[in-house]
Order: structure tokens, then sequence, then C-alpha cells
């Protein structure tokens, strides 16, 4: 008996998507009815999906048309730093400043304020912008950020007969005694969104795994004599909830640490796949008492000249570390998370919800995308970070910044409309309840999805928002838009998940429109493990015949949803 048999619900996807052959432009365009009959396809046909998707963190819920369509007459755009004036006179900055100091006071960041020069007062004051893409701007725009404060560079103003001041790069040399003093190593573990290992490769900052591999190949702290973990292992590996194994990443940082390389950490804060949190609090203190004090990464001195009377050397007192938090989903509602479970509406038994801002005073940047949870209708998101971190020159005004410090030229002007009107029409209290149903619809999905018969493996990392089980067939992955992903097991082979996330829209009639579906069909049996390992690394380097893990590391999309 096939699926279509056995009548999954009434609703299988029934509307088409238009083709590649309804979108043909003709080199004379489209008179206006064909032209409409291709959009309103379109559109009956996300109508159709909406509903039932399930598979990916973003909110469904958005109801902008009545309010923000308008806008989409109007050019605008955000182009250079959201706190300089700007020549570009449709914009939407002030919209944009107040979107940044909402997700500032989330995040318990020192406020901007001015003194009587325009400086600000407090040098670990915000700054921040709107990305024009999602969080993975974010990622790459702090470990550049990271990889310049971290390898001794200062970005100088030289005088010019204008008066206004040439800016230039200055790159301190590493001191006699320690050649990697200005050689960061990077730090991320294996439940990562795949932007990270992506940016690092275009960065050029190696990994722990990389450099172990080439400089330290039979010192693996982790397991002597035996080759490096690629990537941090997490907690109980695969099976695990999916955070980071705090004891082992901090061997592994302190082995660095004591070769005299500063370091780059990303830590994750809703994890792609389980939806995980690292426990950021408790690995930020970890490492300063352990690692950080002892090795002089708290506080160093790098230089970028000399005064021209005295002679004396001219130094800027950085740390030695860059702590990034990859909060692409749960920076937005984890702060609402926490008062819900302080006023004991949401509760966990046994498990806690770790510290993550900046609040915690090693965290370096924090990133969240716009289009995930607050249900912004295309990829956007916030970056921060301290405005004593940003590269600019030593002696300026932090208010002067560098006169381009975003990662973009034109940046999105639309992003920060969406958010504010999201921000100005969801109260506090609004927010905390709306994280409290989305608590409550994902842990009755666990509690519904654990008892559909089979042996699907339906798991739940505590405060997730994420609940995965094995991957059903194509008809049901279809059907609710899941996200699939093999993991890799204990003993190196691959088993396939799909998960559902609860966001906003989700509601406990779709979950039970799922599981009726599930009990409907039978857990796929495993698959024949190499297949797509091996088709994979053939894709890579033209041969089929040995799995090359290592680039597979590197490449990363095959385990990847999203
Ligand atoms: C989705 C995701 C990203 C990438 O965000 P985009 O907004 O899609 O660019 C980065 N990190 C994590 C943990 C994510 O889940």
């Amino acid at each position: 008996m096939t699926i279509a048999d056995k009548s999954l619900g009434d609703a299988l996807v029934t509307a088409d998507q238009p083709t590649d052959e309804d979108f043909t432009l003709p080199s004379g365009g489209l008179d206006d009815a064909s032209r409409k009959e291709v959009l309103a396809k379109l559109e009956a046909y996300y109508a159709d999906v909406q509903p039932r998707f399930l598979g990916y963190q973003t909110n469904q819920e958005l109801d902008l048309r009545q309010d923000m369509a308008s806008f989409l007459n109007y050019n605008i755009n955000n182009v250079g730093d959201p706190f300089r004036p700007s020549h570009y006179t449709l914009d939407s900055r002030a919209a944009e400043r107040s979107v940044l100091a909402y997700y500032a006071r989330l995040w318990h960041a020192k406020p901007r304020e001015h003194d009587e020069h325009g400086g600000l007062t407090d040098p670990e004051a915000y700054w921040g912008y709107v990305l024009t893409m999602g969080s993975s701007e974010g990622n790459n725009y702090a470990l550049w950020n990271a990889r310049d404060y971290l390898s001794g560079k200062t970005l100088m103003v030289e005088p010019d007969e204008n008066g206004t001041g040439t800016l230039m790069w200055v790159q301190d040399t590493a001191p006699v005694d320690n050649q990697n003093a200005y050689s960061p190593v990077a730090f991320y573990s294996q439940d990562t969104h795949y932007s990270v290992s992506k940016a690092l490769r275009v960065l050029n900052i190696p990994t722990f795994y990389e450099v172990g591999t080439k400089m330290y190949p039979h010192a693996n702290p982790l397991n002597p004599g035996q080759p490096w973990d690629m990537e941090v292992p997490s907690q109980d590996g695969a099976d695990g909830p999916g955070s980071v194994d705090v004891d082992k990443l901090i061997t592994l940082v302190d082995f660095f640490a004591k070769m005299g390389h500063p370091v780059v950490l990303n830590l994750n804060y809703g994890s792609t796949f389980k939806g995980a949190y690292d426990d950021v609090a408790t690995i930020c203190s970890r490492l300063t008492a352990e690692v950080f004090t002892k090795y002089g990464l708290d506080k160093r001195k790098v230089r970028y000249g000399r005064d021209p009377e005295t002679g004396a050397e001219l130094v800027d007192e950085r740390t030695g570390y860059w702590i990034h938090v990859d909060g692409a989903l749960g920076a937005t509602y984890a702060p609402f998370l926490e008062r819900a479970i302080e006023q004991g509406l949401v509760d966990e038994p046994g498990a806690t919800l770790p510290a993550f801002d900046f609040r915690v005073p090693e965290v370096s940047s924090i990133v969240t995308s716009g289009h995930k949870y607050p249900g912004a209708p295309w990829p956007c998101g916030i970056f921060m970070t301290k405005s004593n971190l940003q590269m600019q020159p030593p002696t300026q005004p932090a208010v002067i910044g560098s006169p381009d410090t975003t990662f973009g030229g034109s940046r999105n002007a639309f992003s920060p409309l969406i958010m504010w009107n999201f921000l100005a029409r969801h109260s506090e209290q609004a927010q905390l309840d709306m994280v409290v149903r989305a608590q409550r619809v994902a842990d009755y999905a666990a509690r519904t999805l654990a008892v559909v018969p089979g042996d699907w493996q339906v798991a739940r990392t505590p405060y997730s928002l994420s609940v995965r089980f094995r991957q059903p067939s194509d008809e049901i992955v279809h059907k609710y838009s899941l996200a699939t992903v093999p993991l890799r097991d204990a003993d190196g082979g691959h088993t396939d998940y799909a998960h559902l996330y609860v966001m906003p829209h989700v509601t406990e009639e779709l979950i039970d429109e799922l599981a009726a579906d599930l009990a409907l069909v039978e857990v796929p049996a495993p698959r024949d493990e190499n297949q797509s390992i091996t088709a994979i690394t053939s894709y890579i380097d033209g041969t089929a015949d040995t799995p090359d893990i290592a680039r597979l590391a590197l490449v990363r999309t095959w385990n990847q949803a999203f």
C-alpha cells in the first residue's frame, strides 16, 4: 500500500507551485492578465503551504499587509553607520536606532549616553546595526571584528593637510617570547550553524582542528595520541541535548591559550537543529578563572606606535579573547522566557536556562535573526557589540567611529521598520505570553509524538522550541515542510532525523494532524550508511572511492538543516 492510498489527512499539498515555465520571461514581457495569473498561482501555493509549515524556525504569523505594504513604493536605504548622519534622506535610521536600543535593554548592554563633547560616557556602550542578511551576516561581521581585534591591528588616523585625517591600519608585531600572540584560533561546537565555519574560511581564521593538526599533531589534550576533533564535541555527542561539552571546551581552549594563542569562541544560544543553549555564563566565568587570567588573555597590551615627543610606546589595552554568541533564534525570545521561568509560568524540572547576554562581562558580541522568531518576512537581524571593541582610532571619541562600519554598503531600511512595528505591536507582556504559549505547544508536541506507534525516537532539549524525530516519508516531509538532518551516531554512522519548530503560528491542532499522519506510516529503515557521504565526496573531489571526512567537515552543508 502506498502512502497515497492511506489518505494523509485530506491535505497533502494541493496547490501547485509555479514552474520555471510559468515564470519564463519573453522579450516582450507578459501582458497584465498573464503576469497576474502567475502571481495568483504563486500566492495560492504559499497560502496552501503556510498553515502547515512546521520544519523551520521561521514565524509565519505576520499580518503586515495593512500597515507595511505602502512602504514598498519607496526605495529606502540605511547605507552607512546607524549612529551617524547620512545624506540619503529616504532612510529609517531612527527606527533602526530604536530597535537597537530595545535589544540593548533586553540584553543588558550599557546604554549610549553622550558627554558635552559628543563622546560616549561609557566605553562599553553598545554599538550595532540591523543586518541586511540574517545572522550569517552577523556571524561574519563578528568574526571579522574578532580577527582584527585579536591579531594586533589598530585603526589610526594620520593627520593630513585638510585636517580631516586619513585612516590607516597599524599592525603590531608579536613579542619575541610569544610568536603566537597575534595568531587567533577559533573554537565552535559540533552543533554550530554552518555560517560560522564558512565565515572562518572566508576570513582565514584557523580552527583549533587546523592549528592543532598542523602545529601540534601529537598533542590532542582530549584524546592523547589521537587526531584532533574537528569541532568541539557537544555534550553526549549526537544523541545529547546539543549544547557544547563545557569541560572539553575548557580543556581545548586551555591548550591553545598555553601556547600563546588568542581565542575566538563562538557559542550557540538556540542551536540550529536541537534549539540548544550553550551555558554562556558558566563557560565565560570558568574561562576567566581557569584560563584567561592564567595566560594573560584577560588583559594584554597592543602597541600602535610611539609618542612623537617622548618616544614612549603607545599601547591599547585589550582582551586576548572574543566571545561571540550566535543567538539567531534564542536571543530574541530568551529574555522573555527567563521572566516566564522566574514567574513560574514555564517549568522544566531539573533544567536551567543559562544567562547569555551582556550581563556576562566576557561576551563580546551577540547576533540574532529577525525573520526567525519575531516574524520579519525576509532575512534580517541584529548585530550588537561594545563600542570599545569596535575597530576605531584609539584616541578618537567613540562617537566618530570608522567611516564604513557595517558589513555591506547599502543596507535594507525596510527591515528596521518591520522590526520596529513588531516590537511596537507586542508589549513585553505580549511577548512573554507568546513564548509561554510556544513552550506549551512544544511540550505538547514532544508528548504527543512520543506516543505515536513506532520507534520515532522523539526528543526535545529542555526549553527548546524544536522537537526531533526519525525522518518520515517524503510525503510527510513535504506536507509539513519538515527540515531533515542526518545525525552522526556514536559508531560513526548516520541516522536521518527530522525536526519541527514550534514558532508562534504553530497550534496543537497542527501537531495532532502530524501525529495522525505519522501513525499511518512506518519508521523508515536506516539508510545505506555511506551513500550520501560518498556522493558528496565524489562531488567535491571527483572520485567516489574513499569518503573524505576532513573535506566533508569543511563543507558541512550535508548535515545542516538551515
Ligand atoms: C539560522 C541560523 C543562523 C543563520 O541565520 P540566517 O538568519 O539564516 O542567516 C545562524 N546561526 C544559527 C544558530 C541559526 O539557527
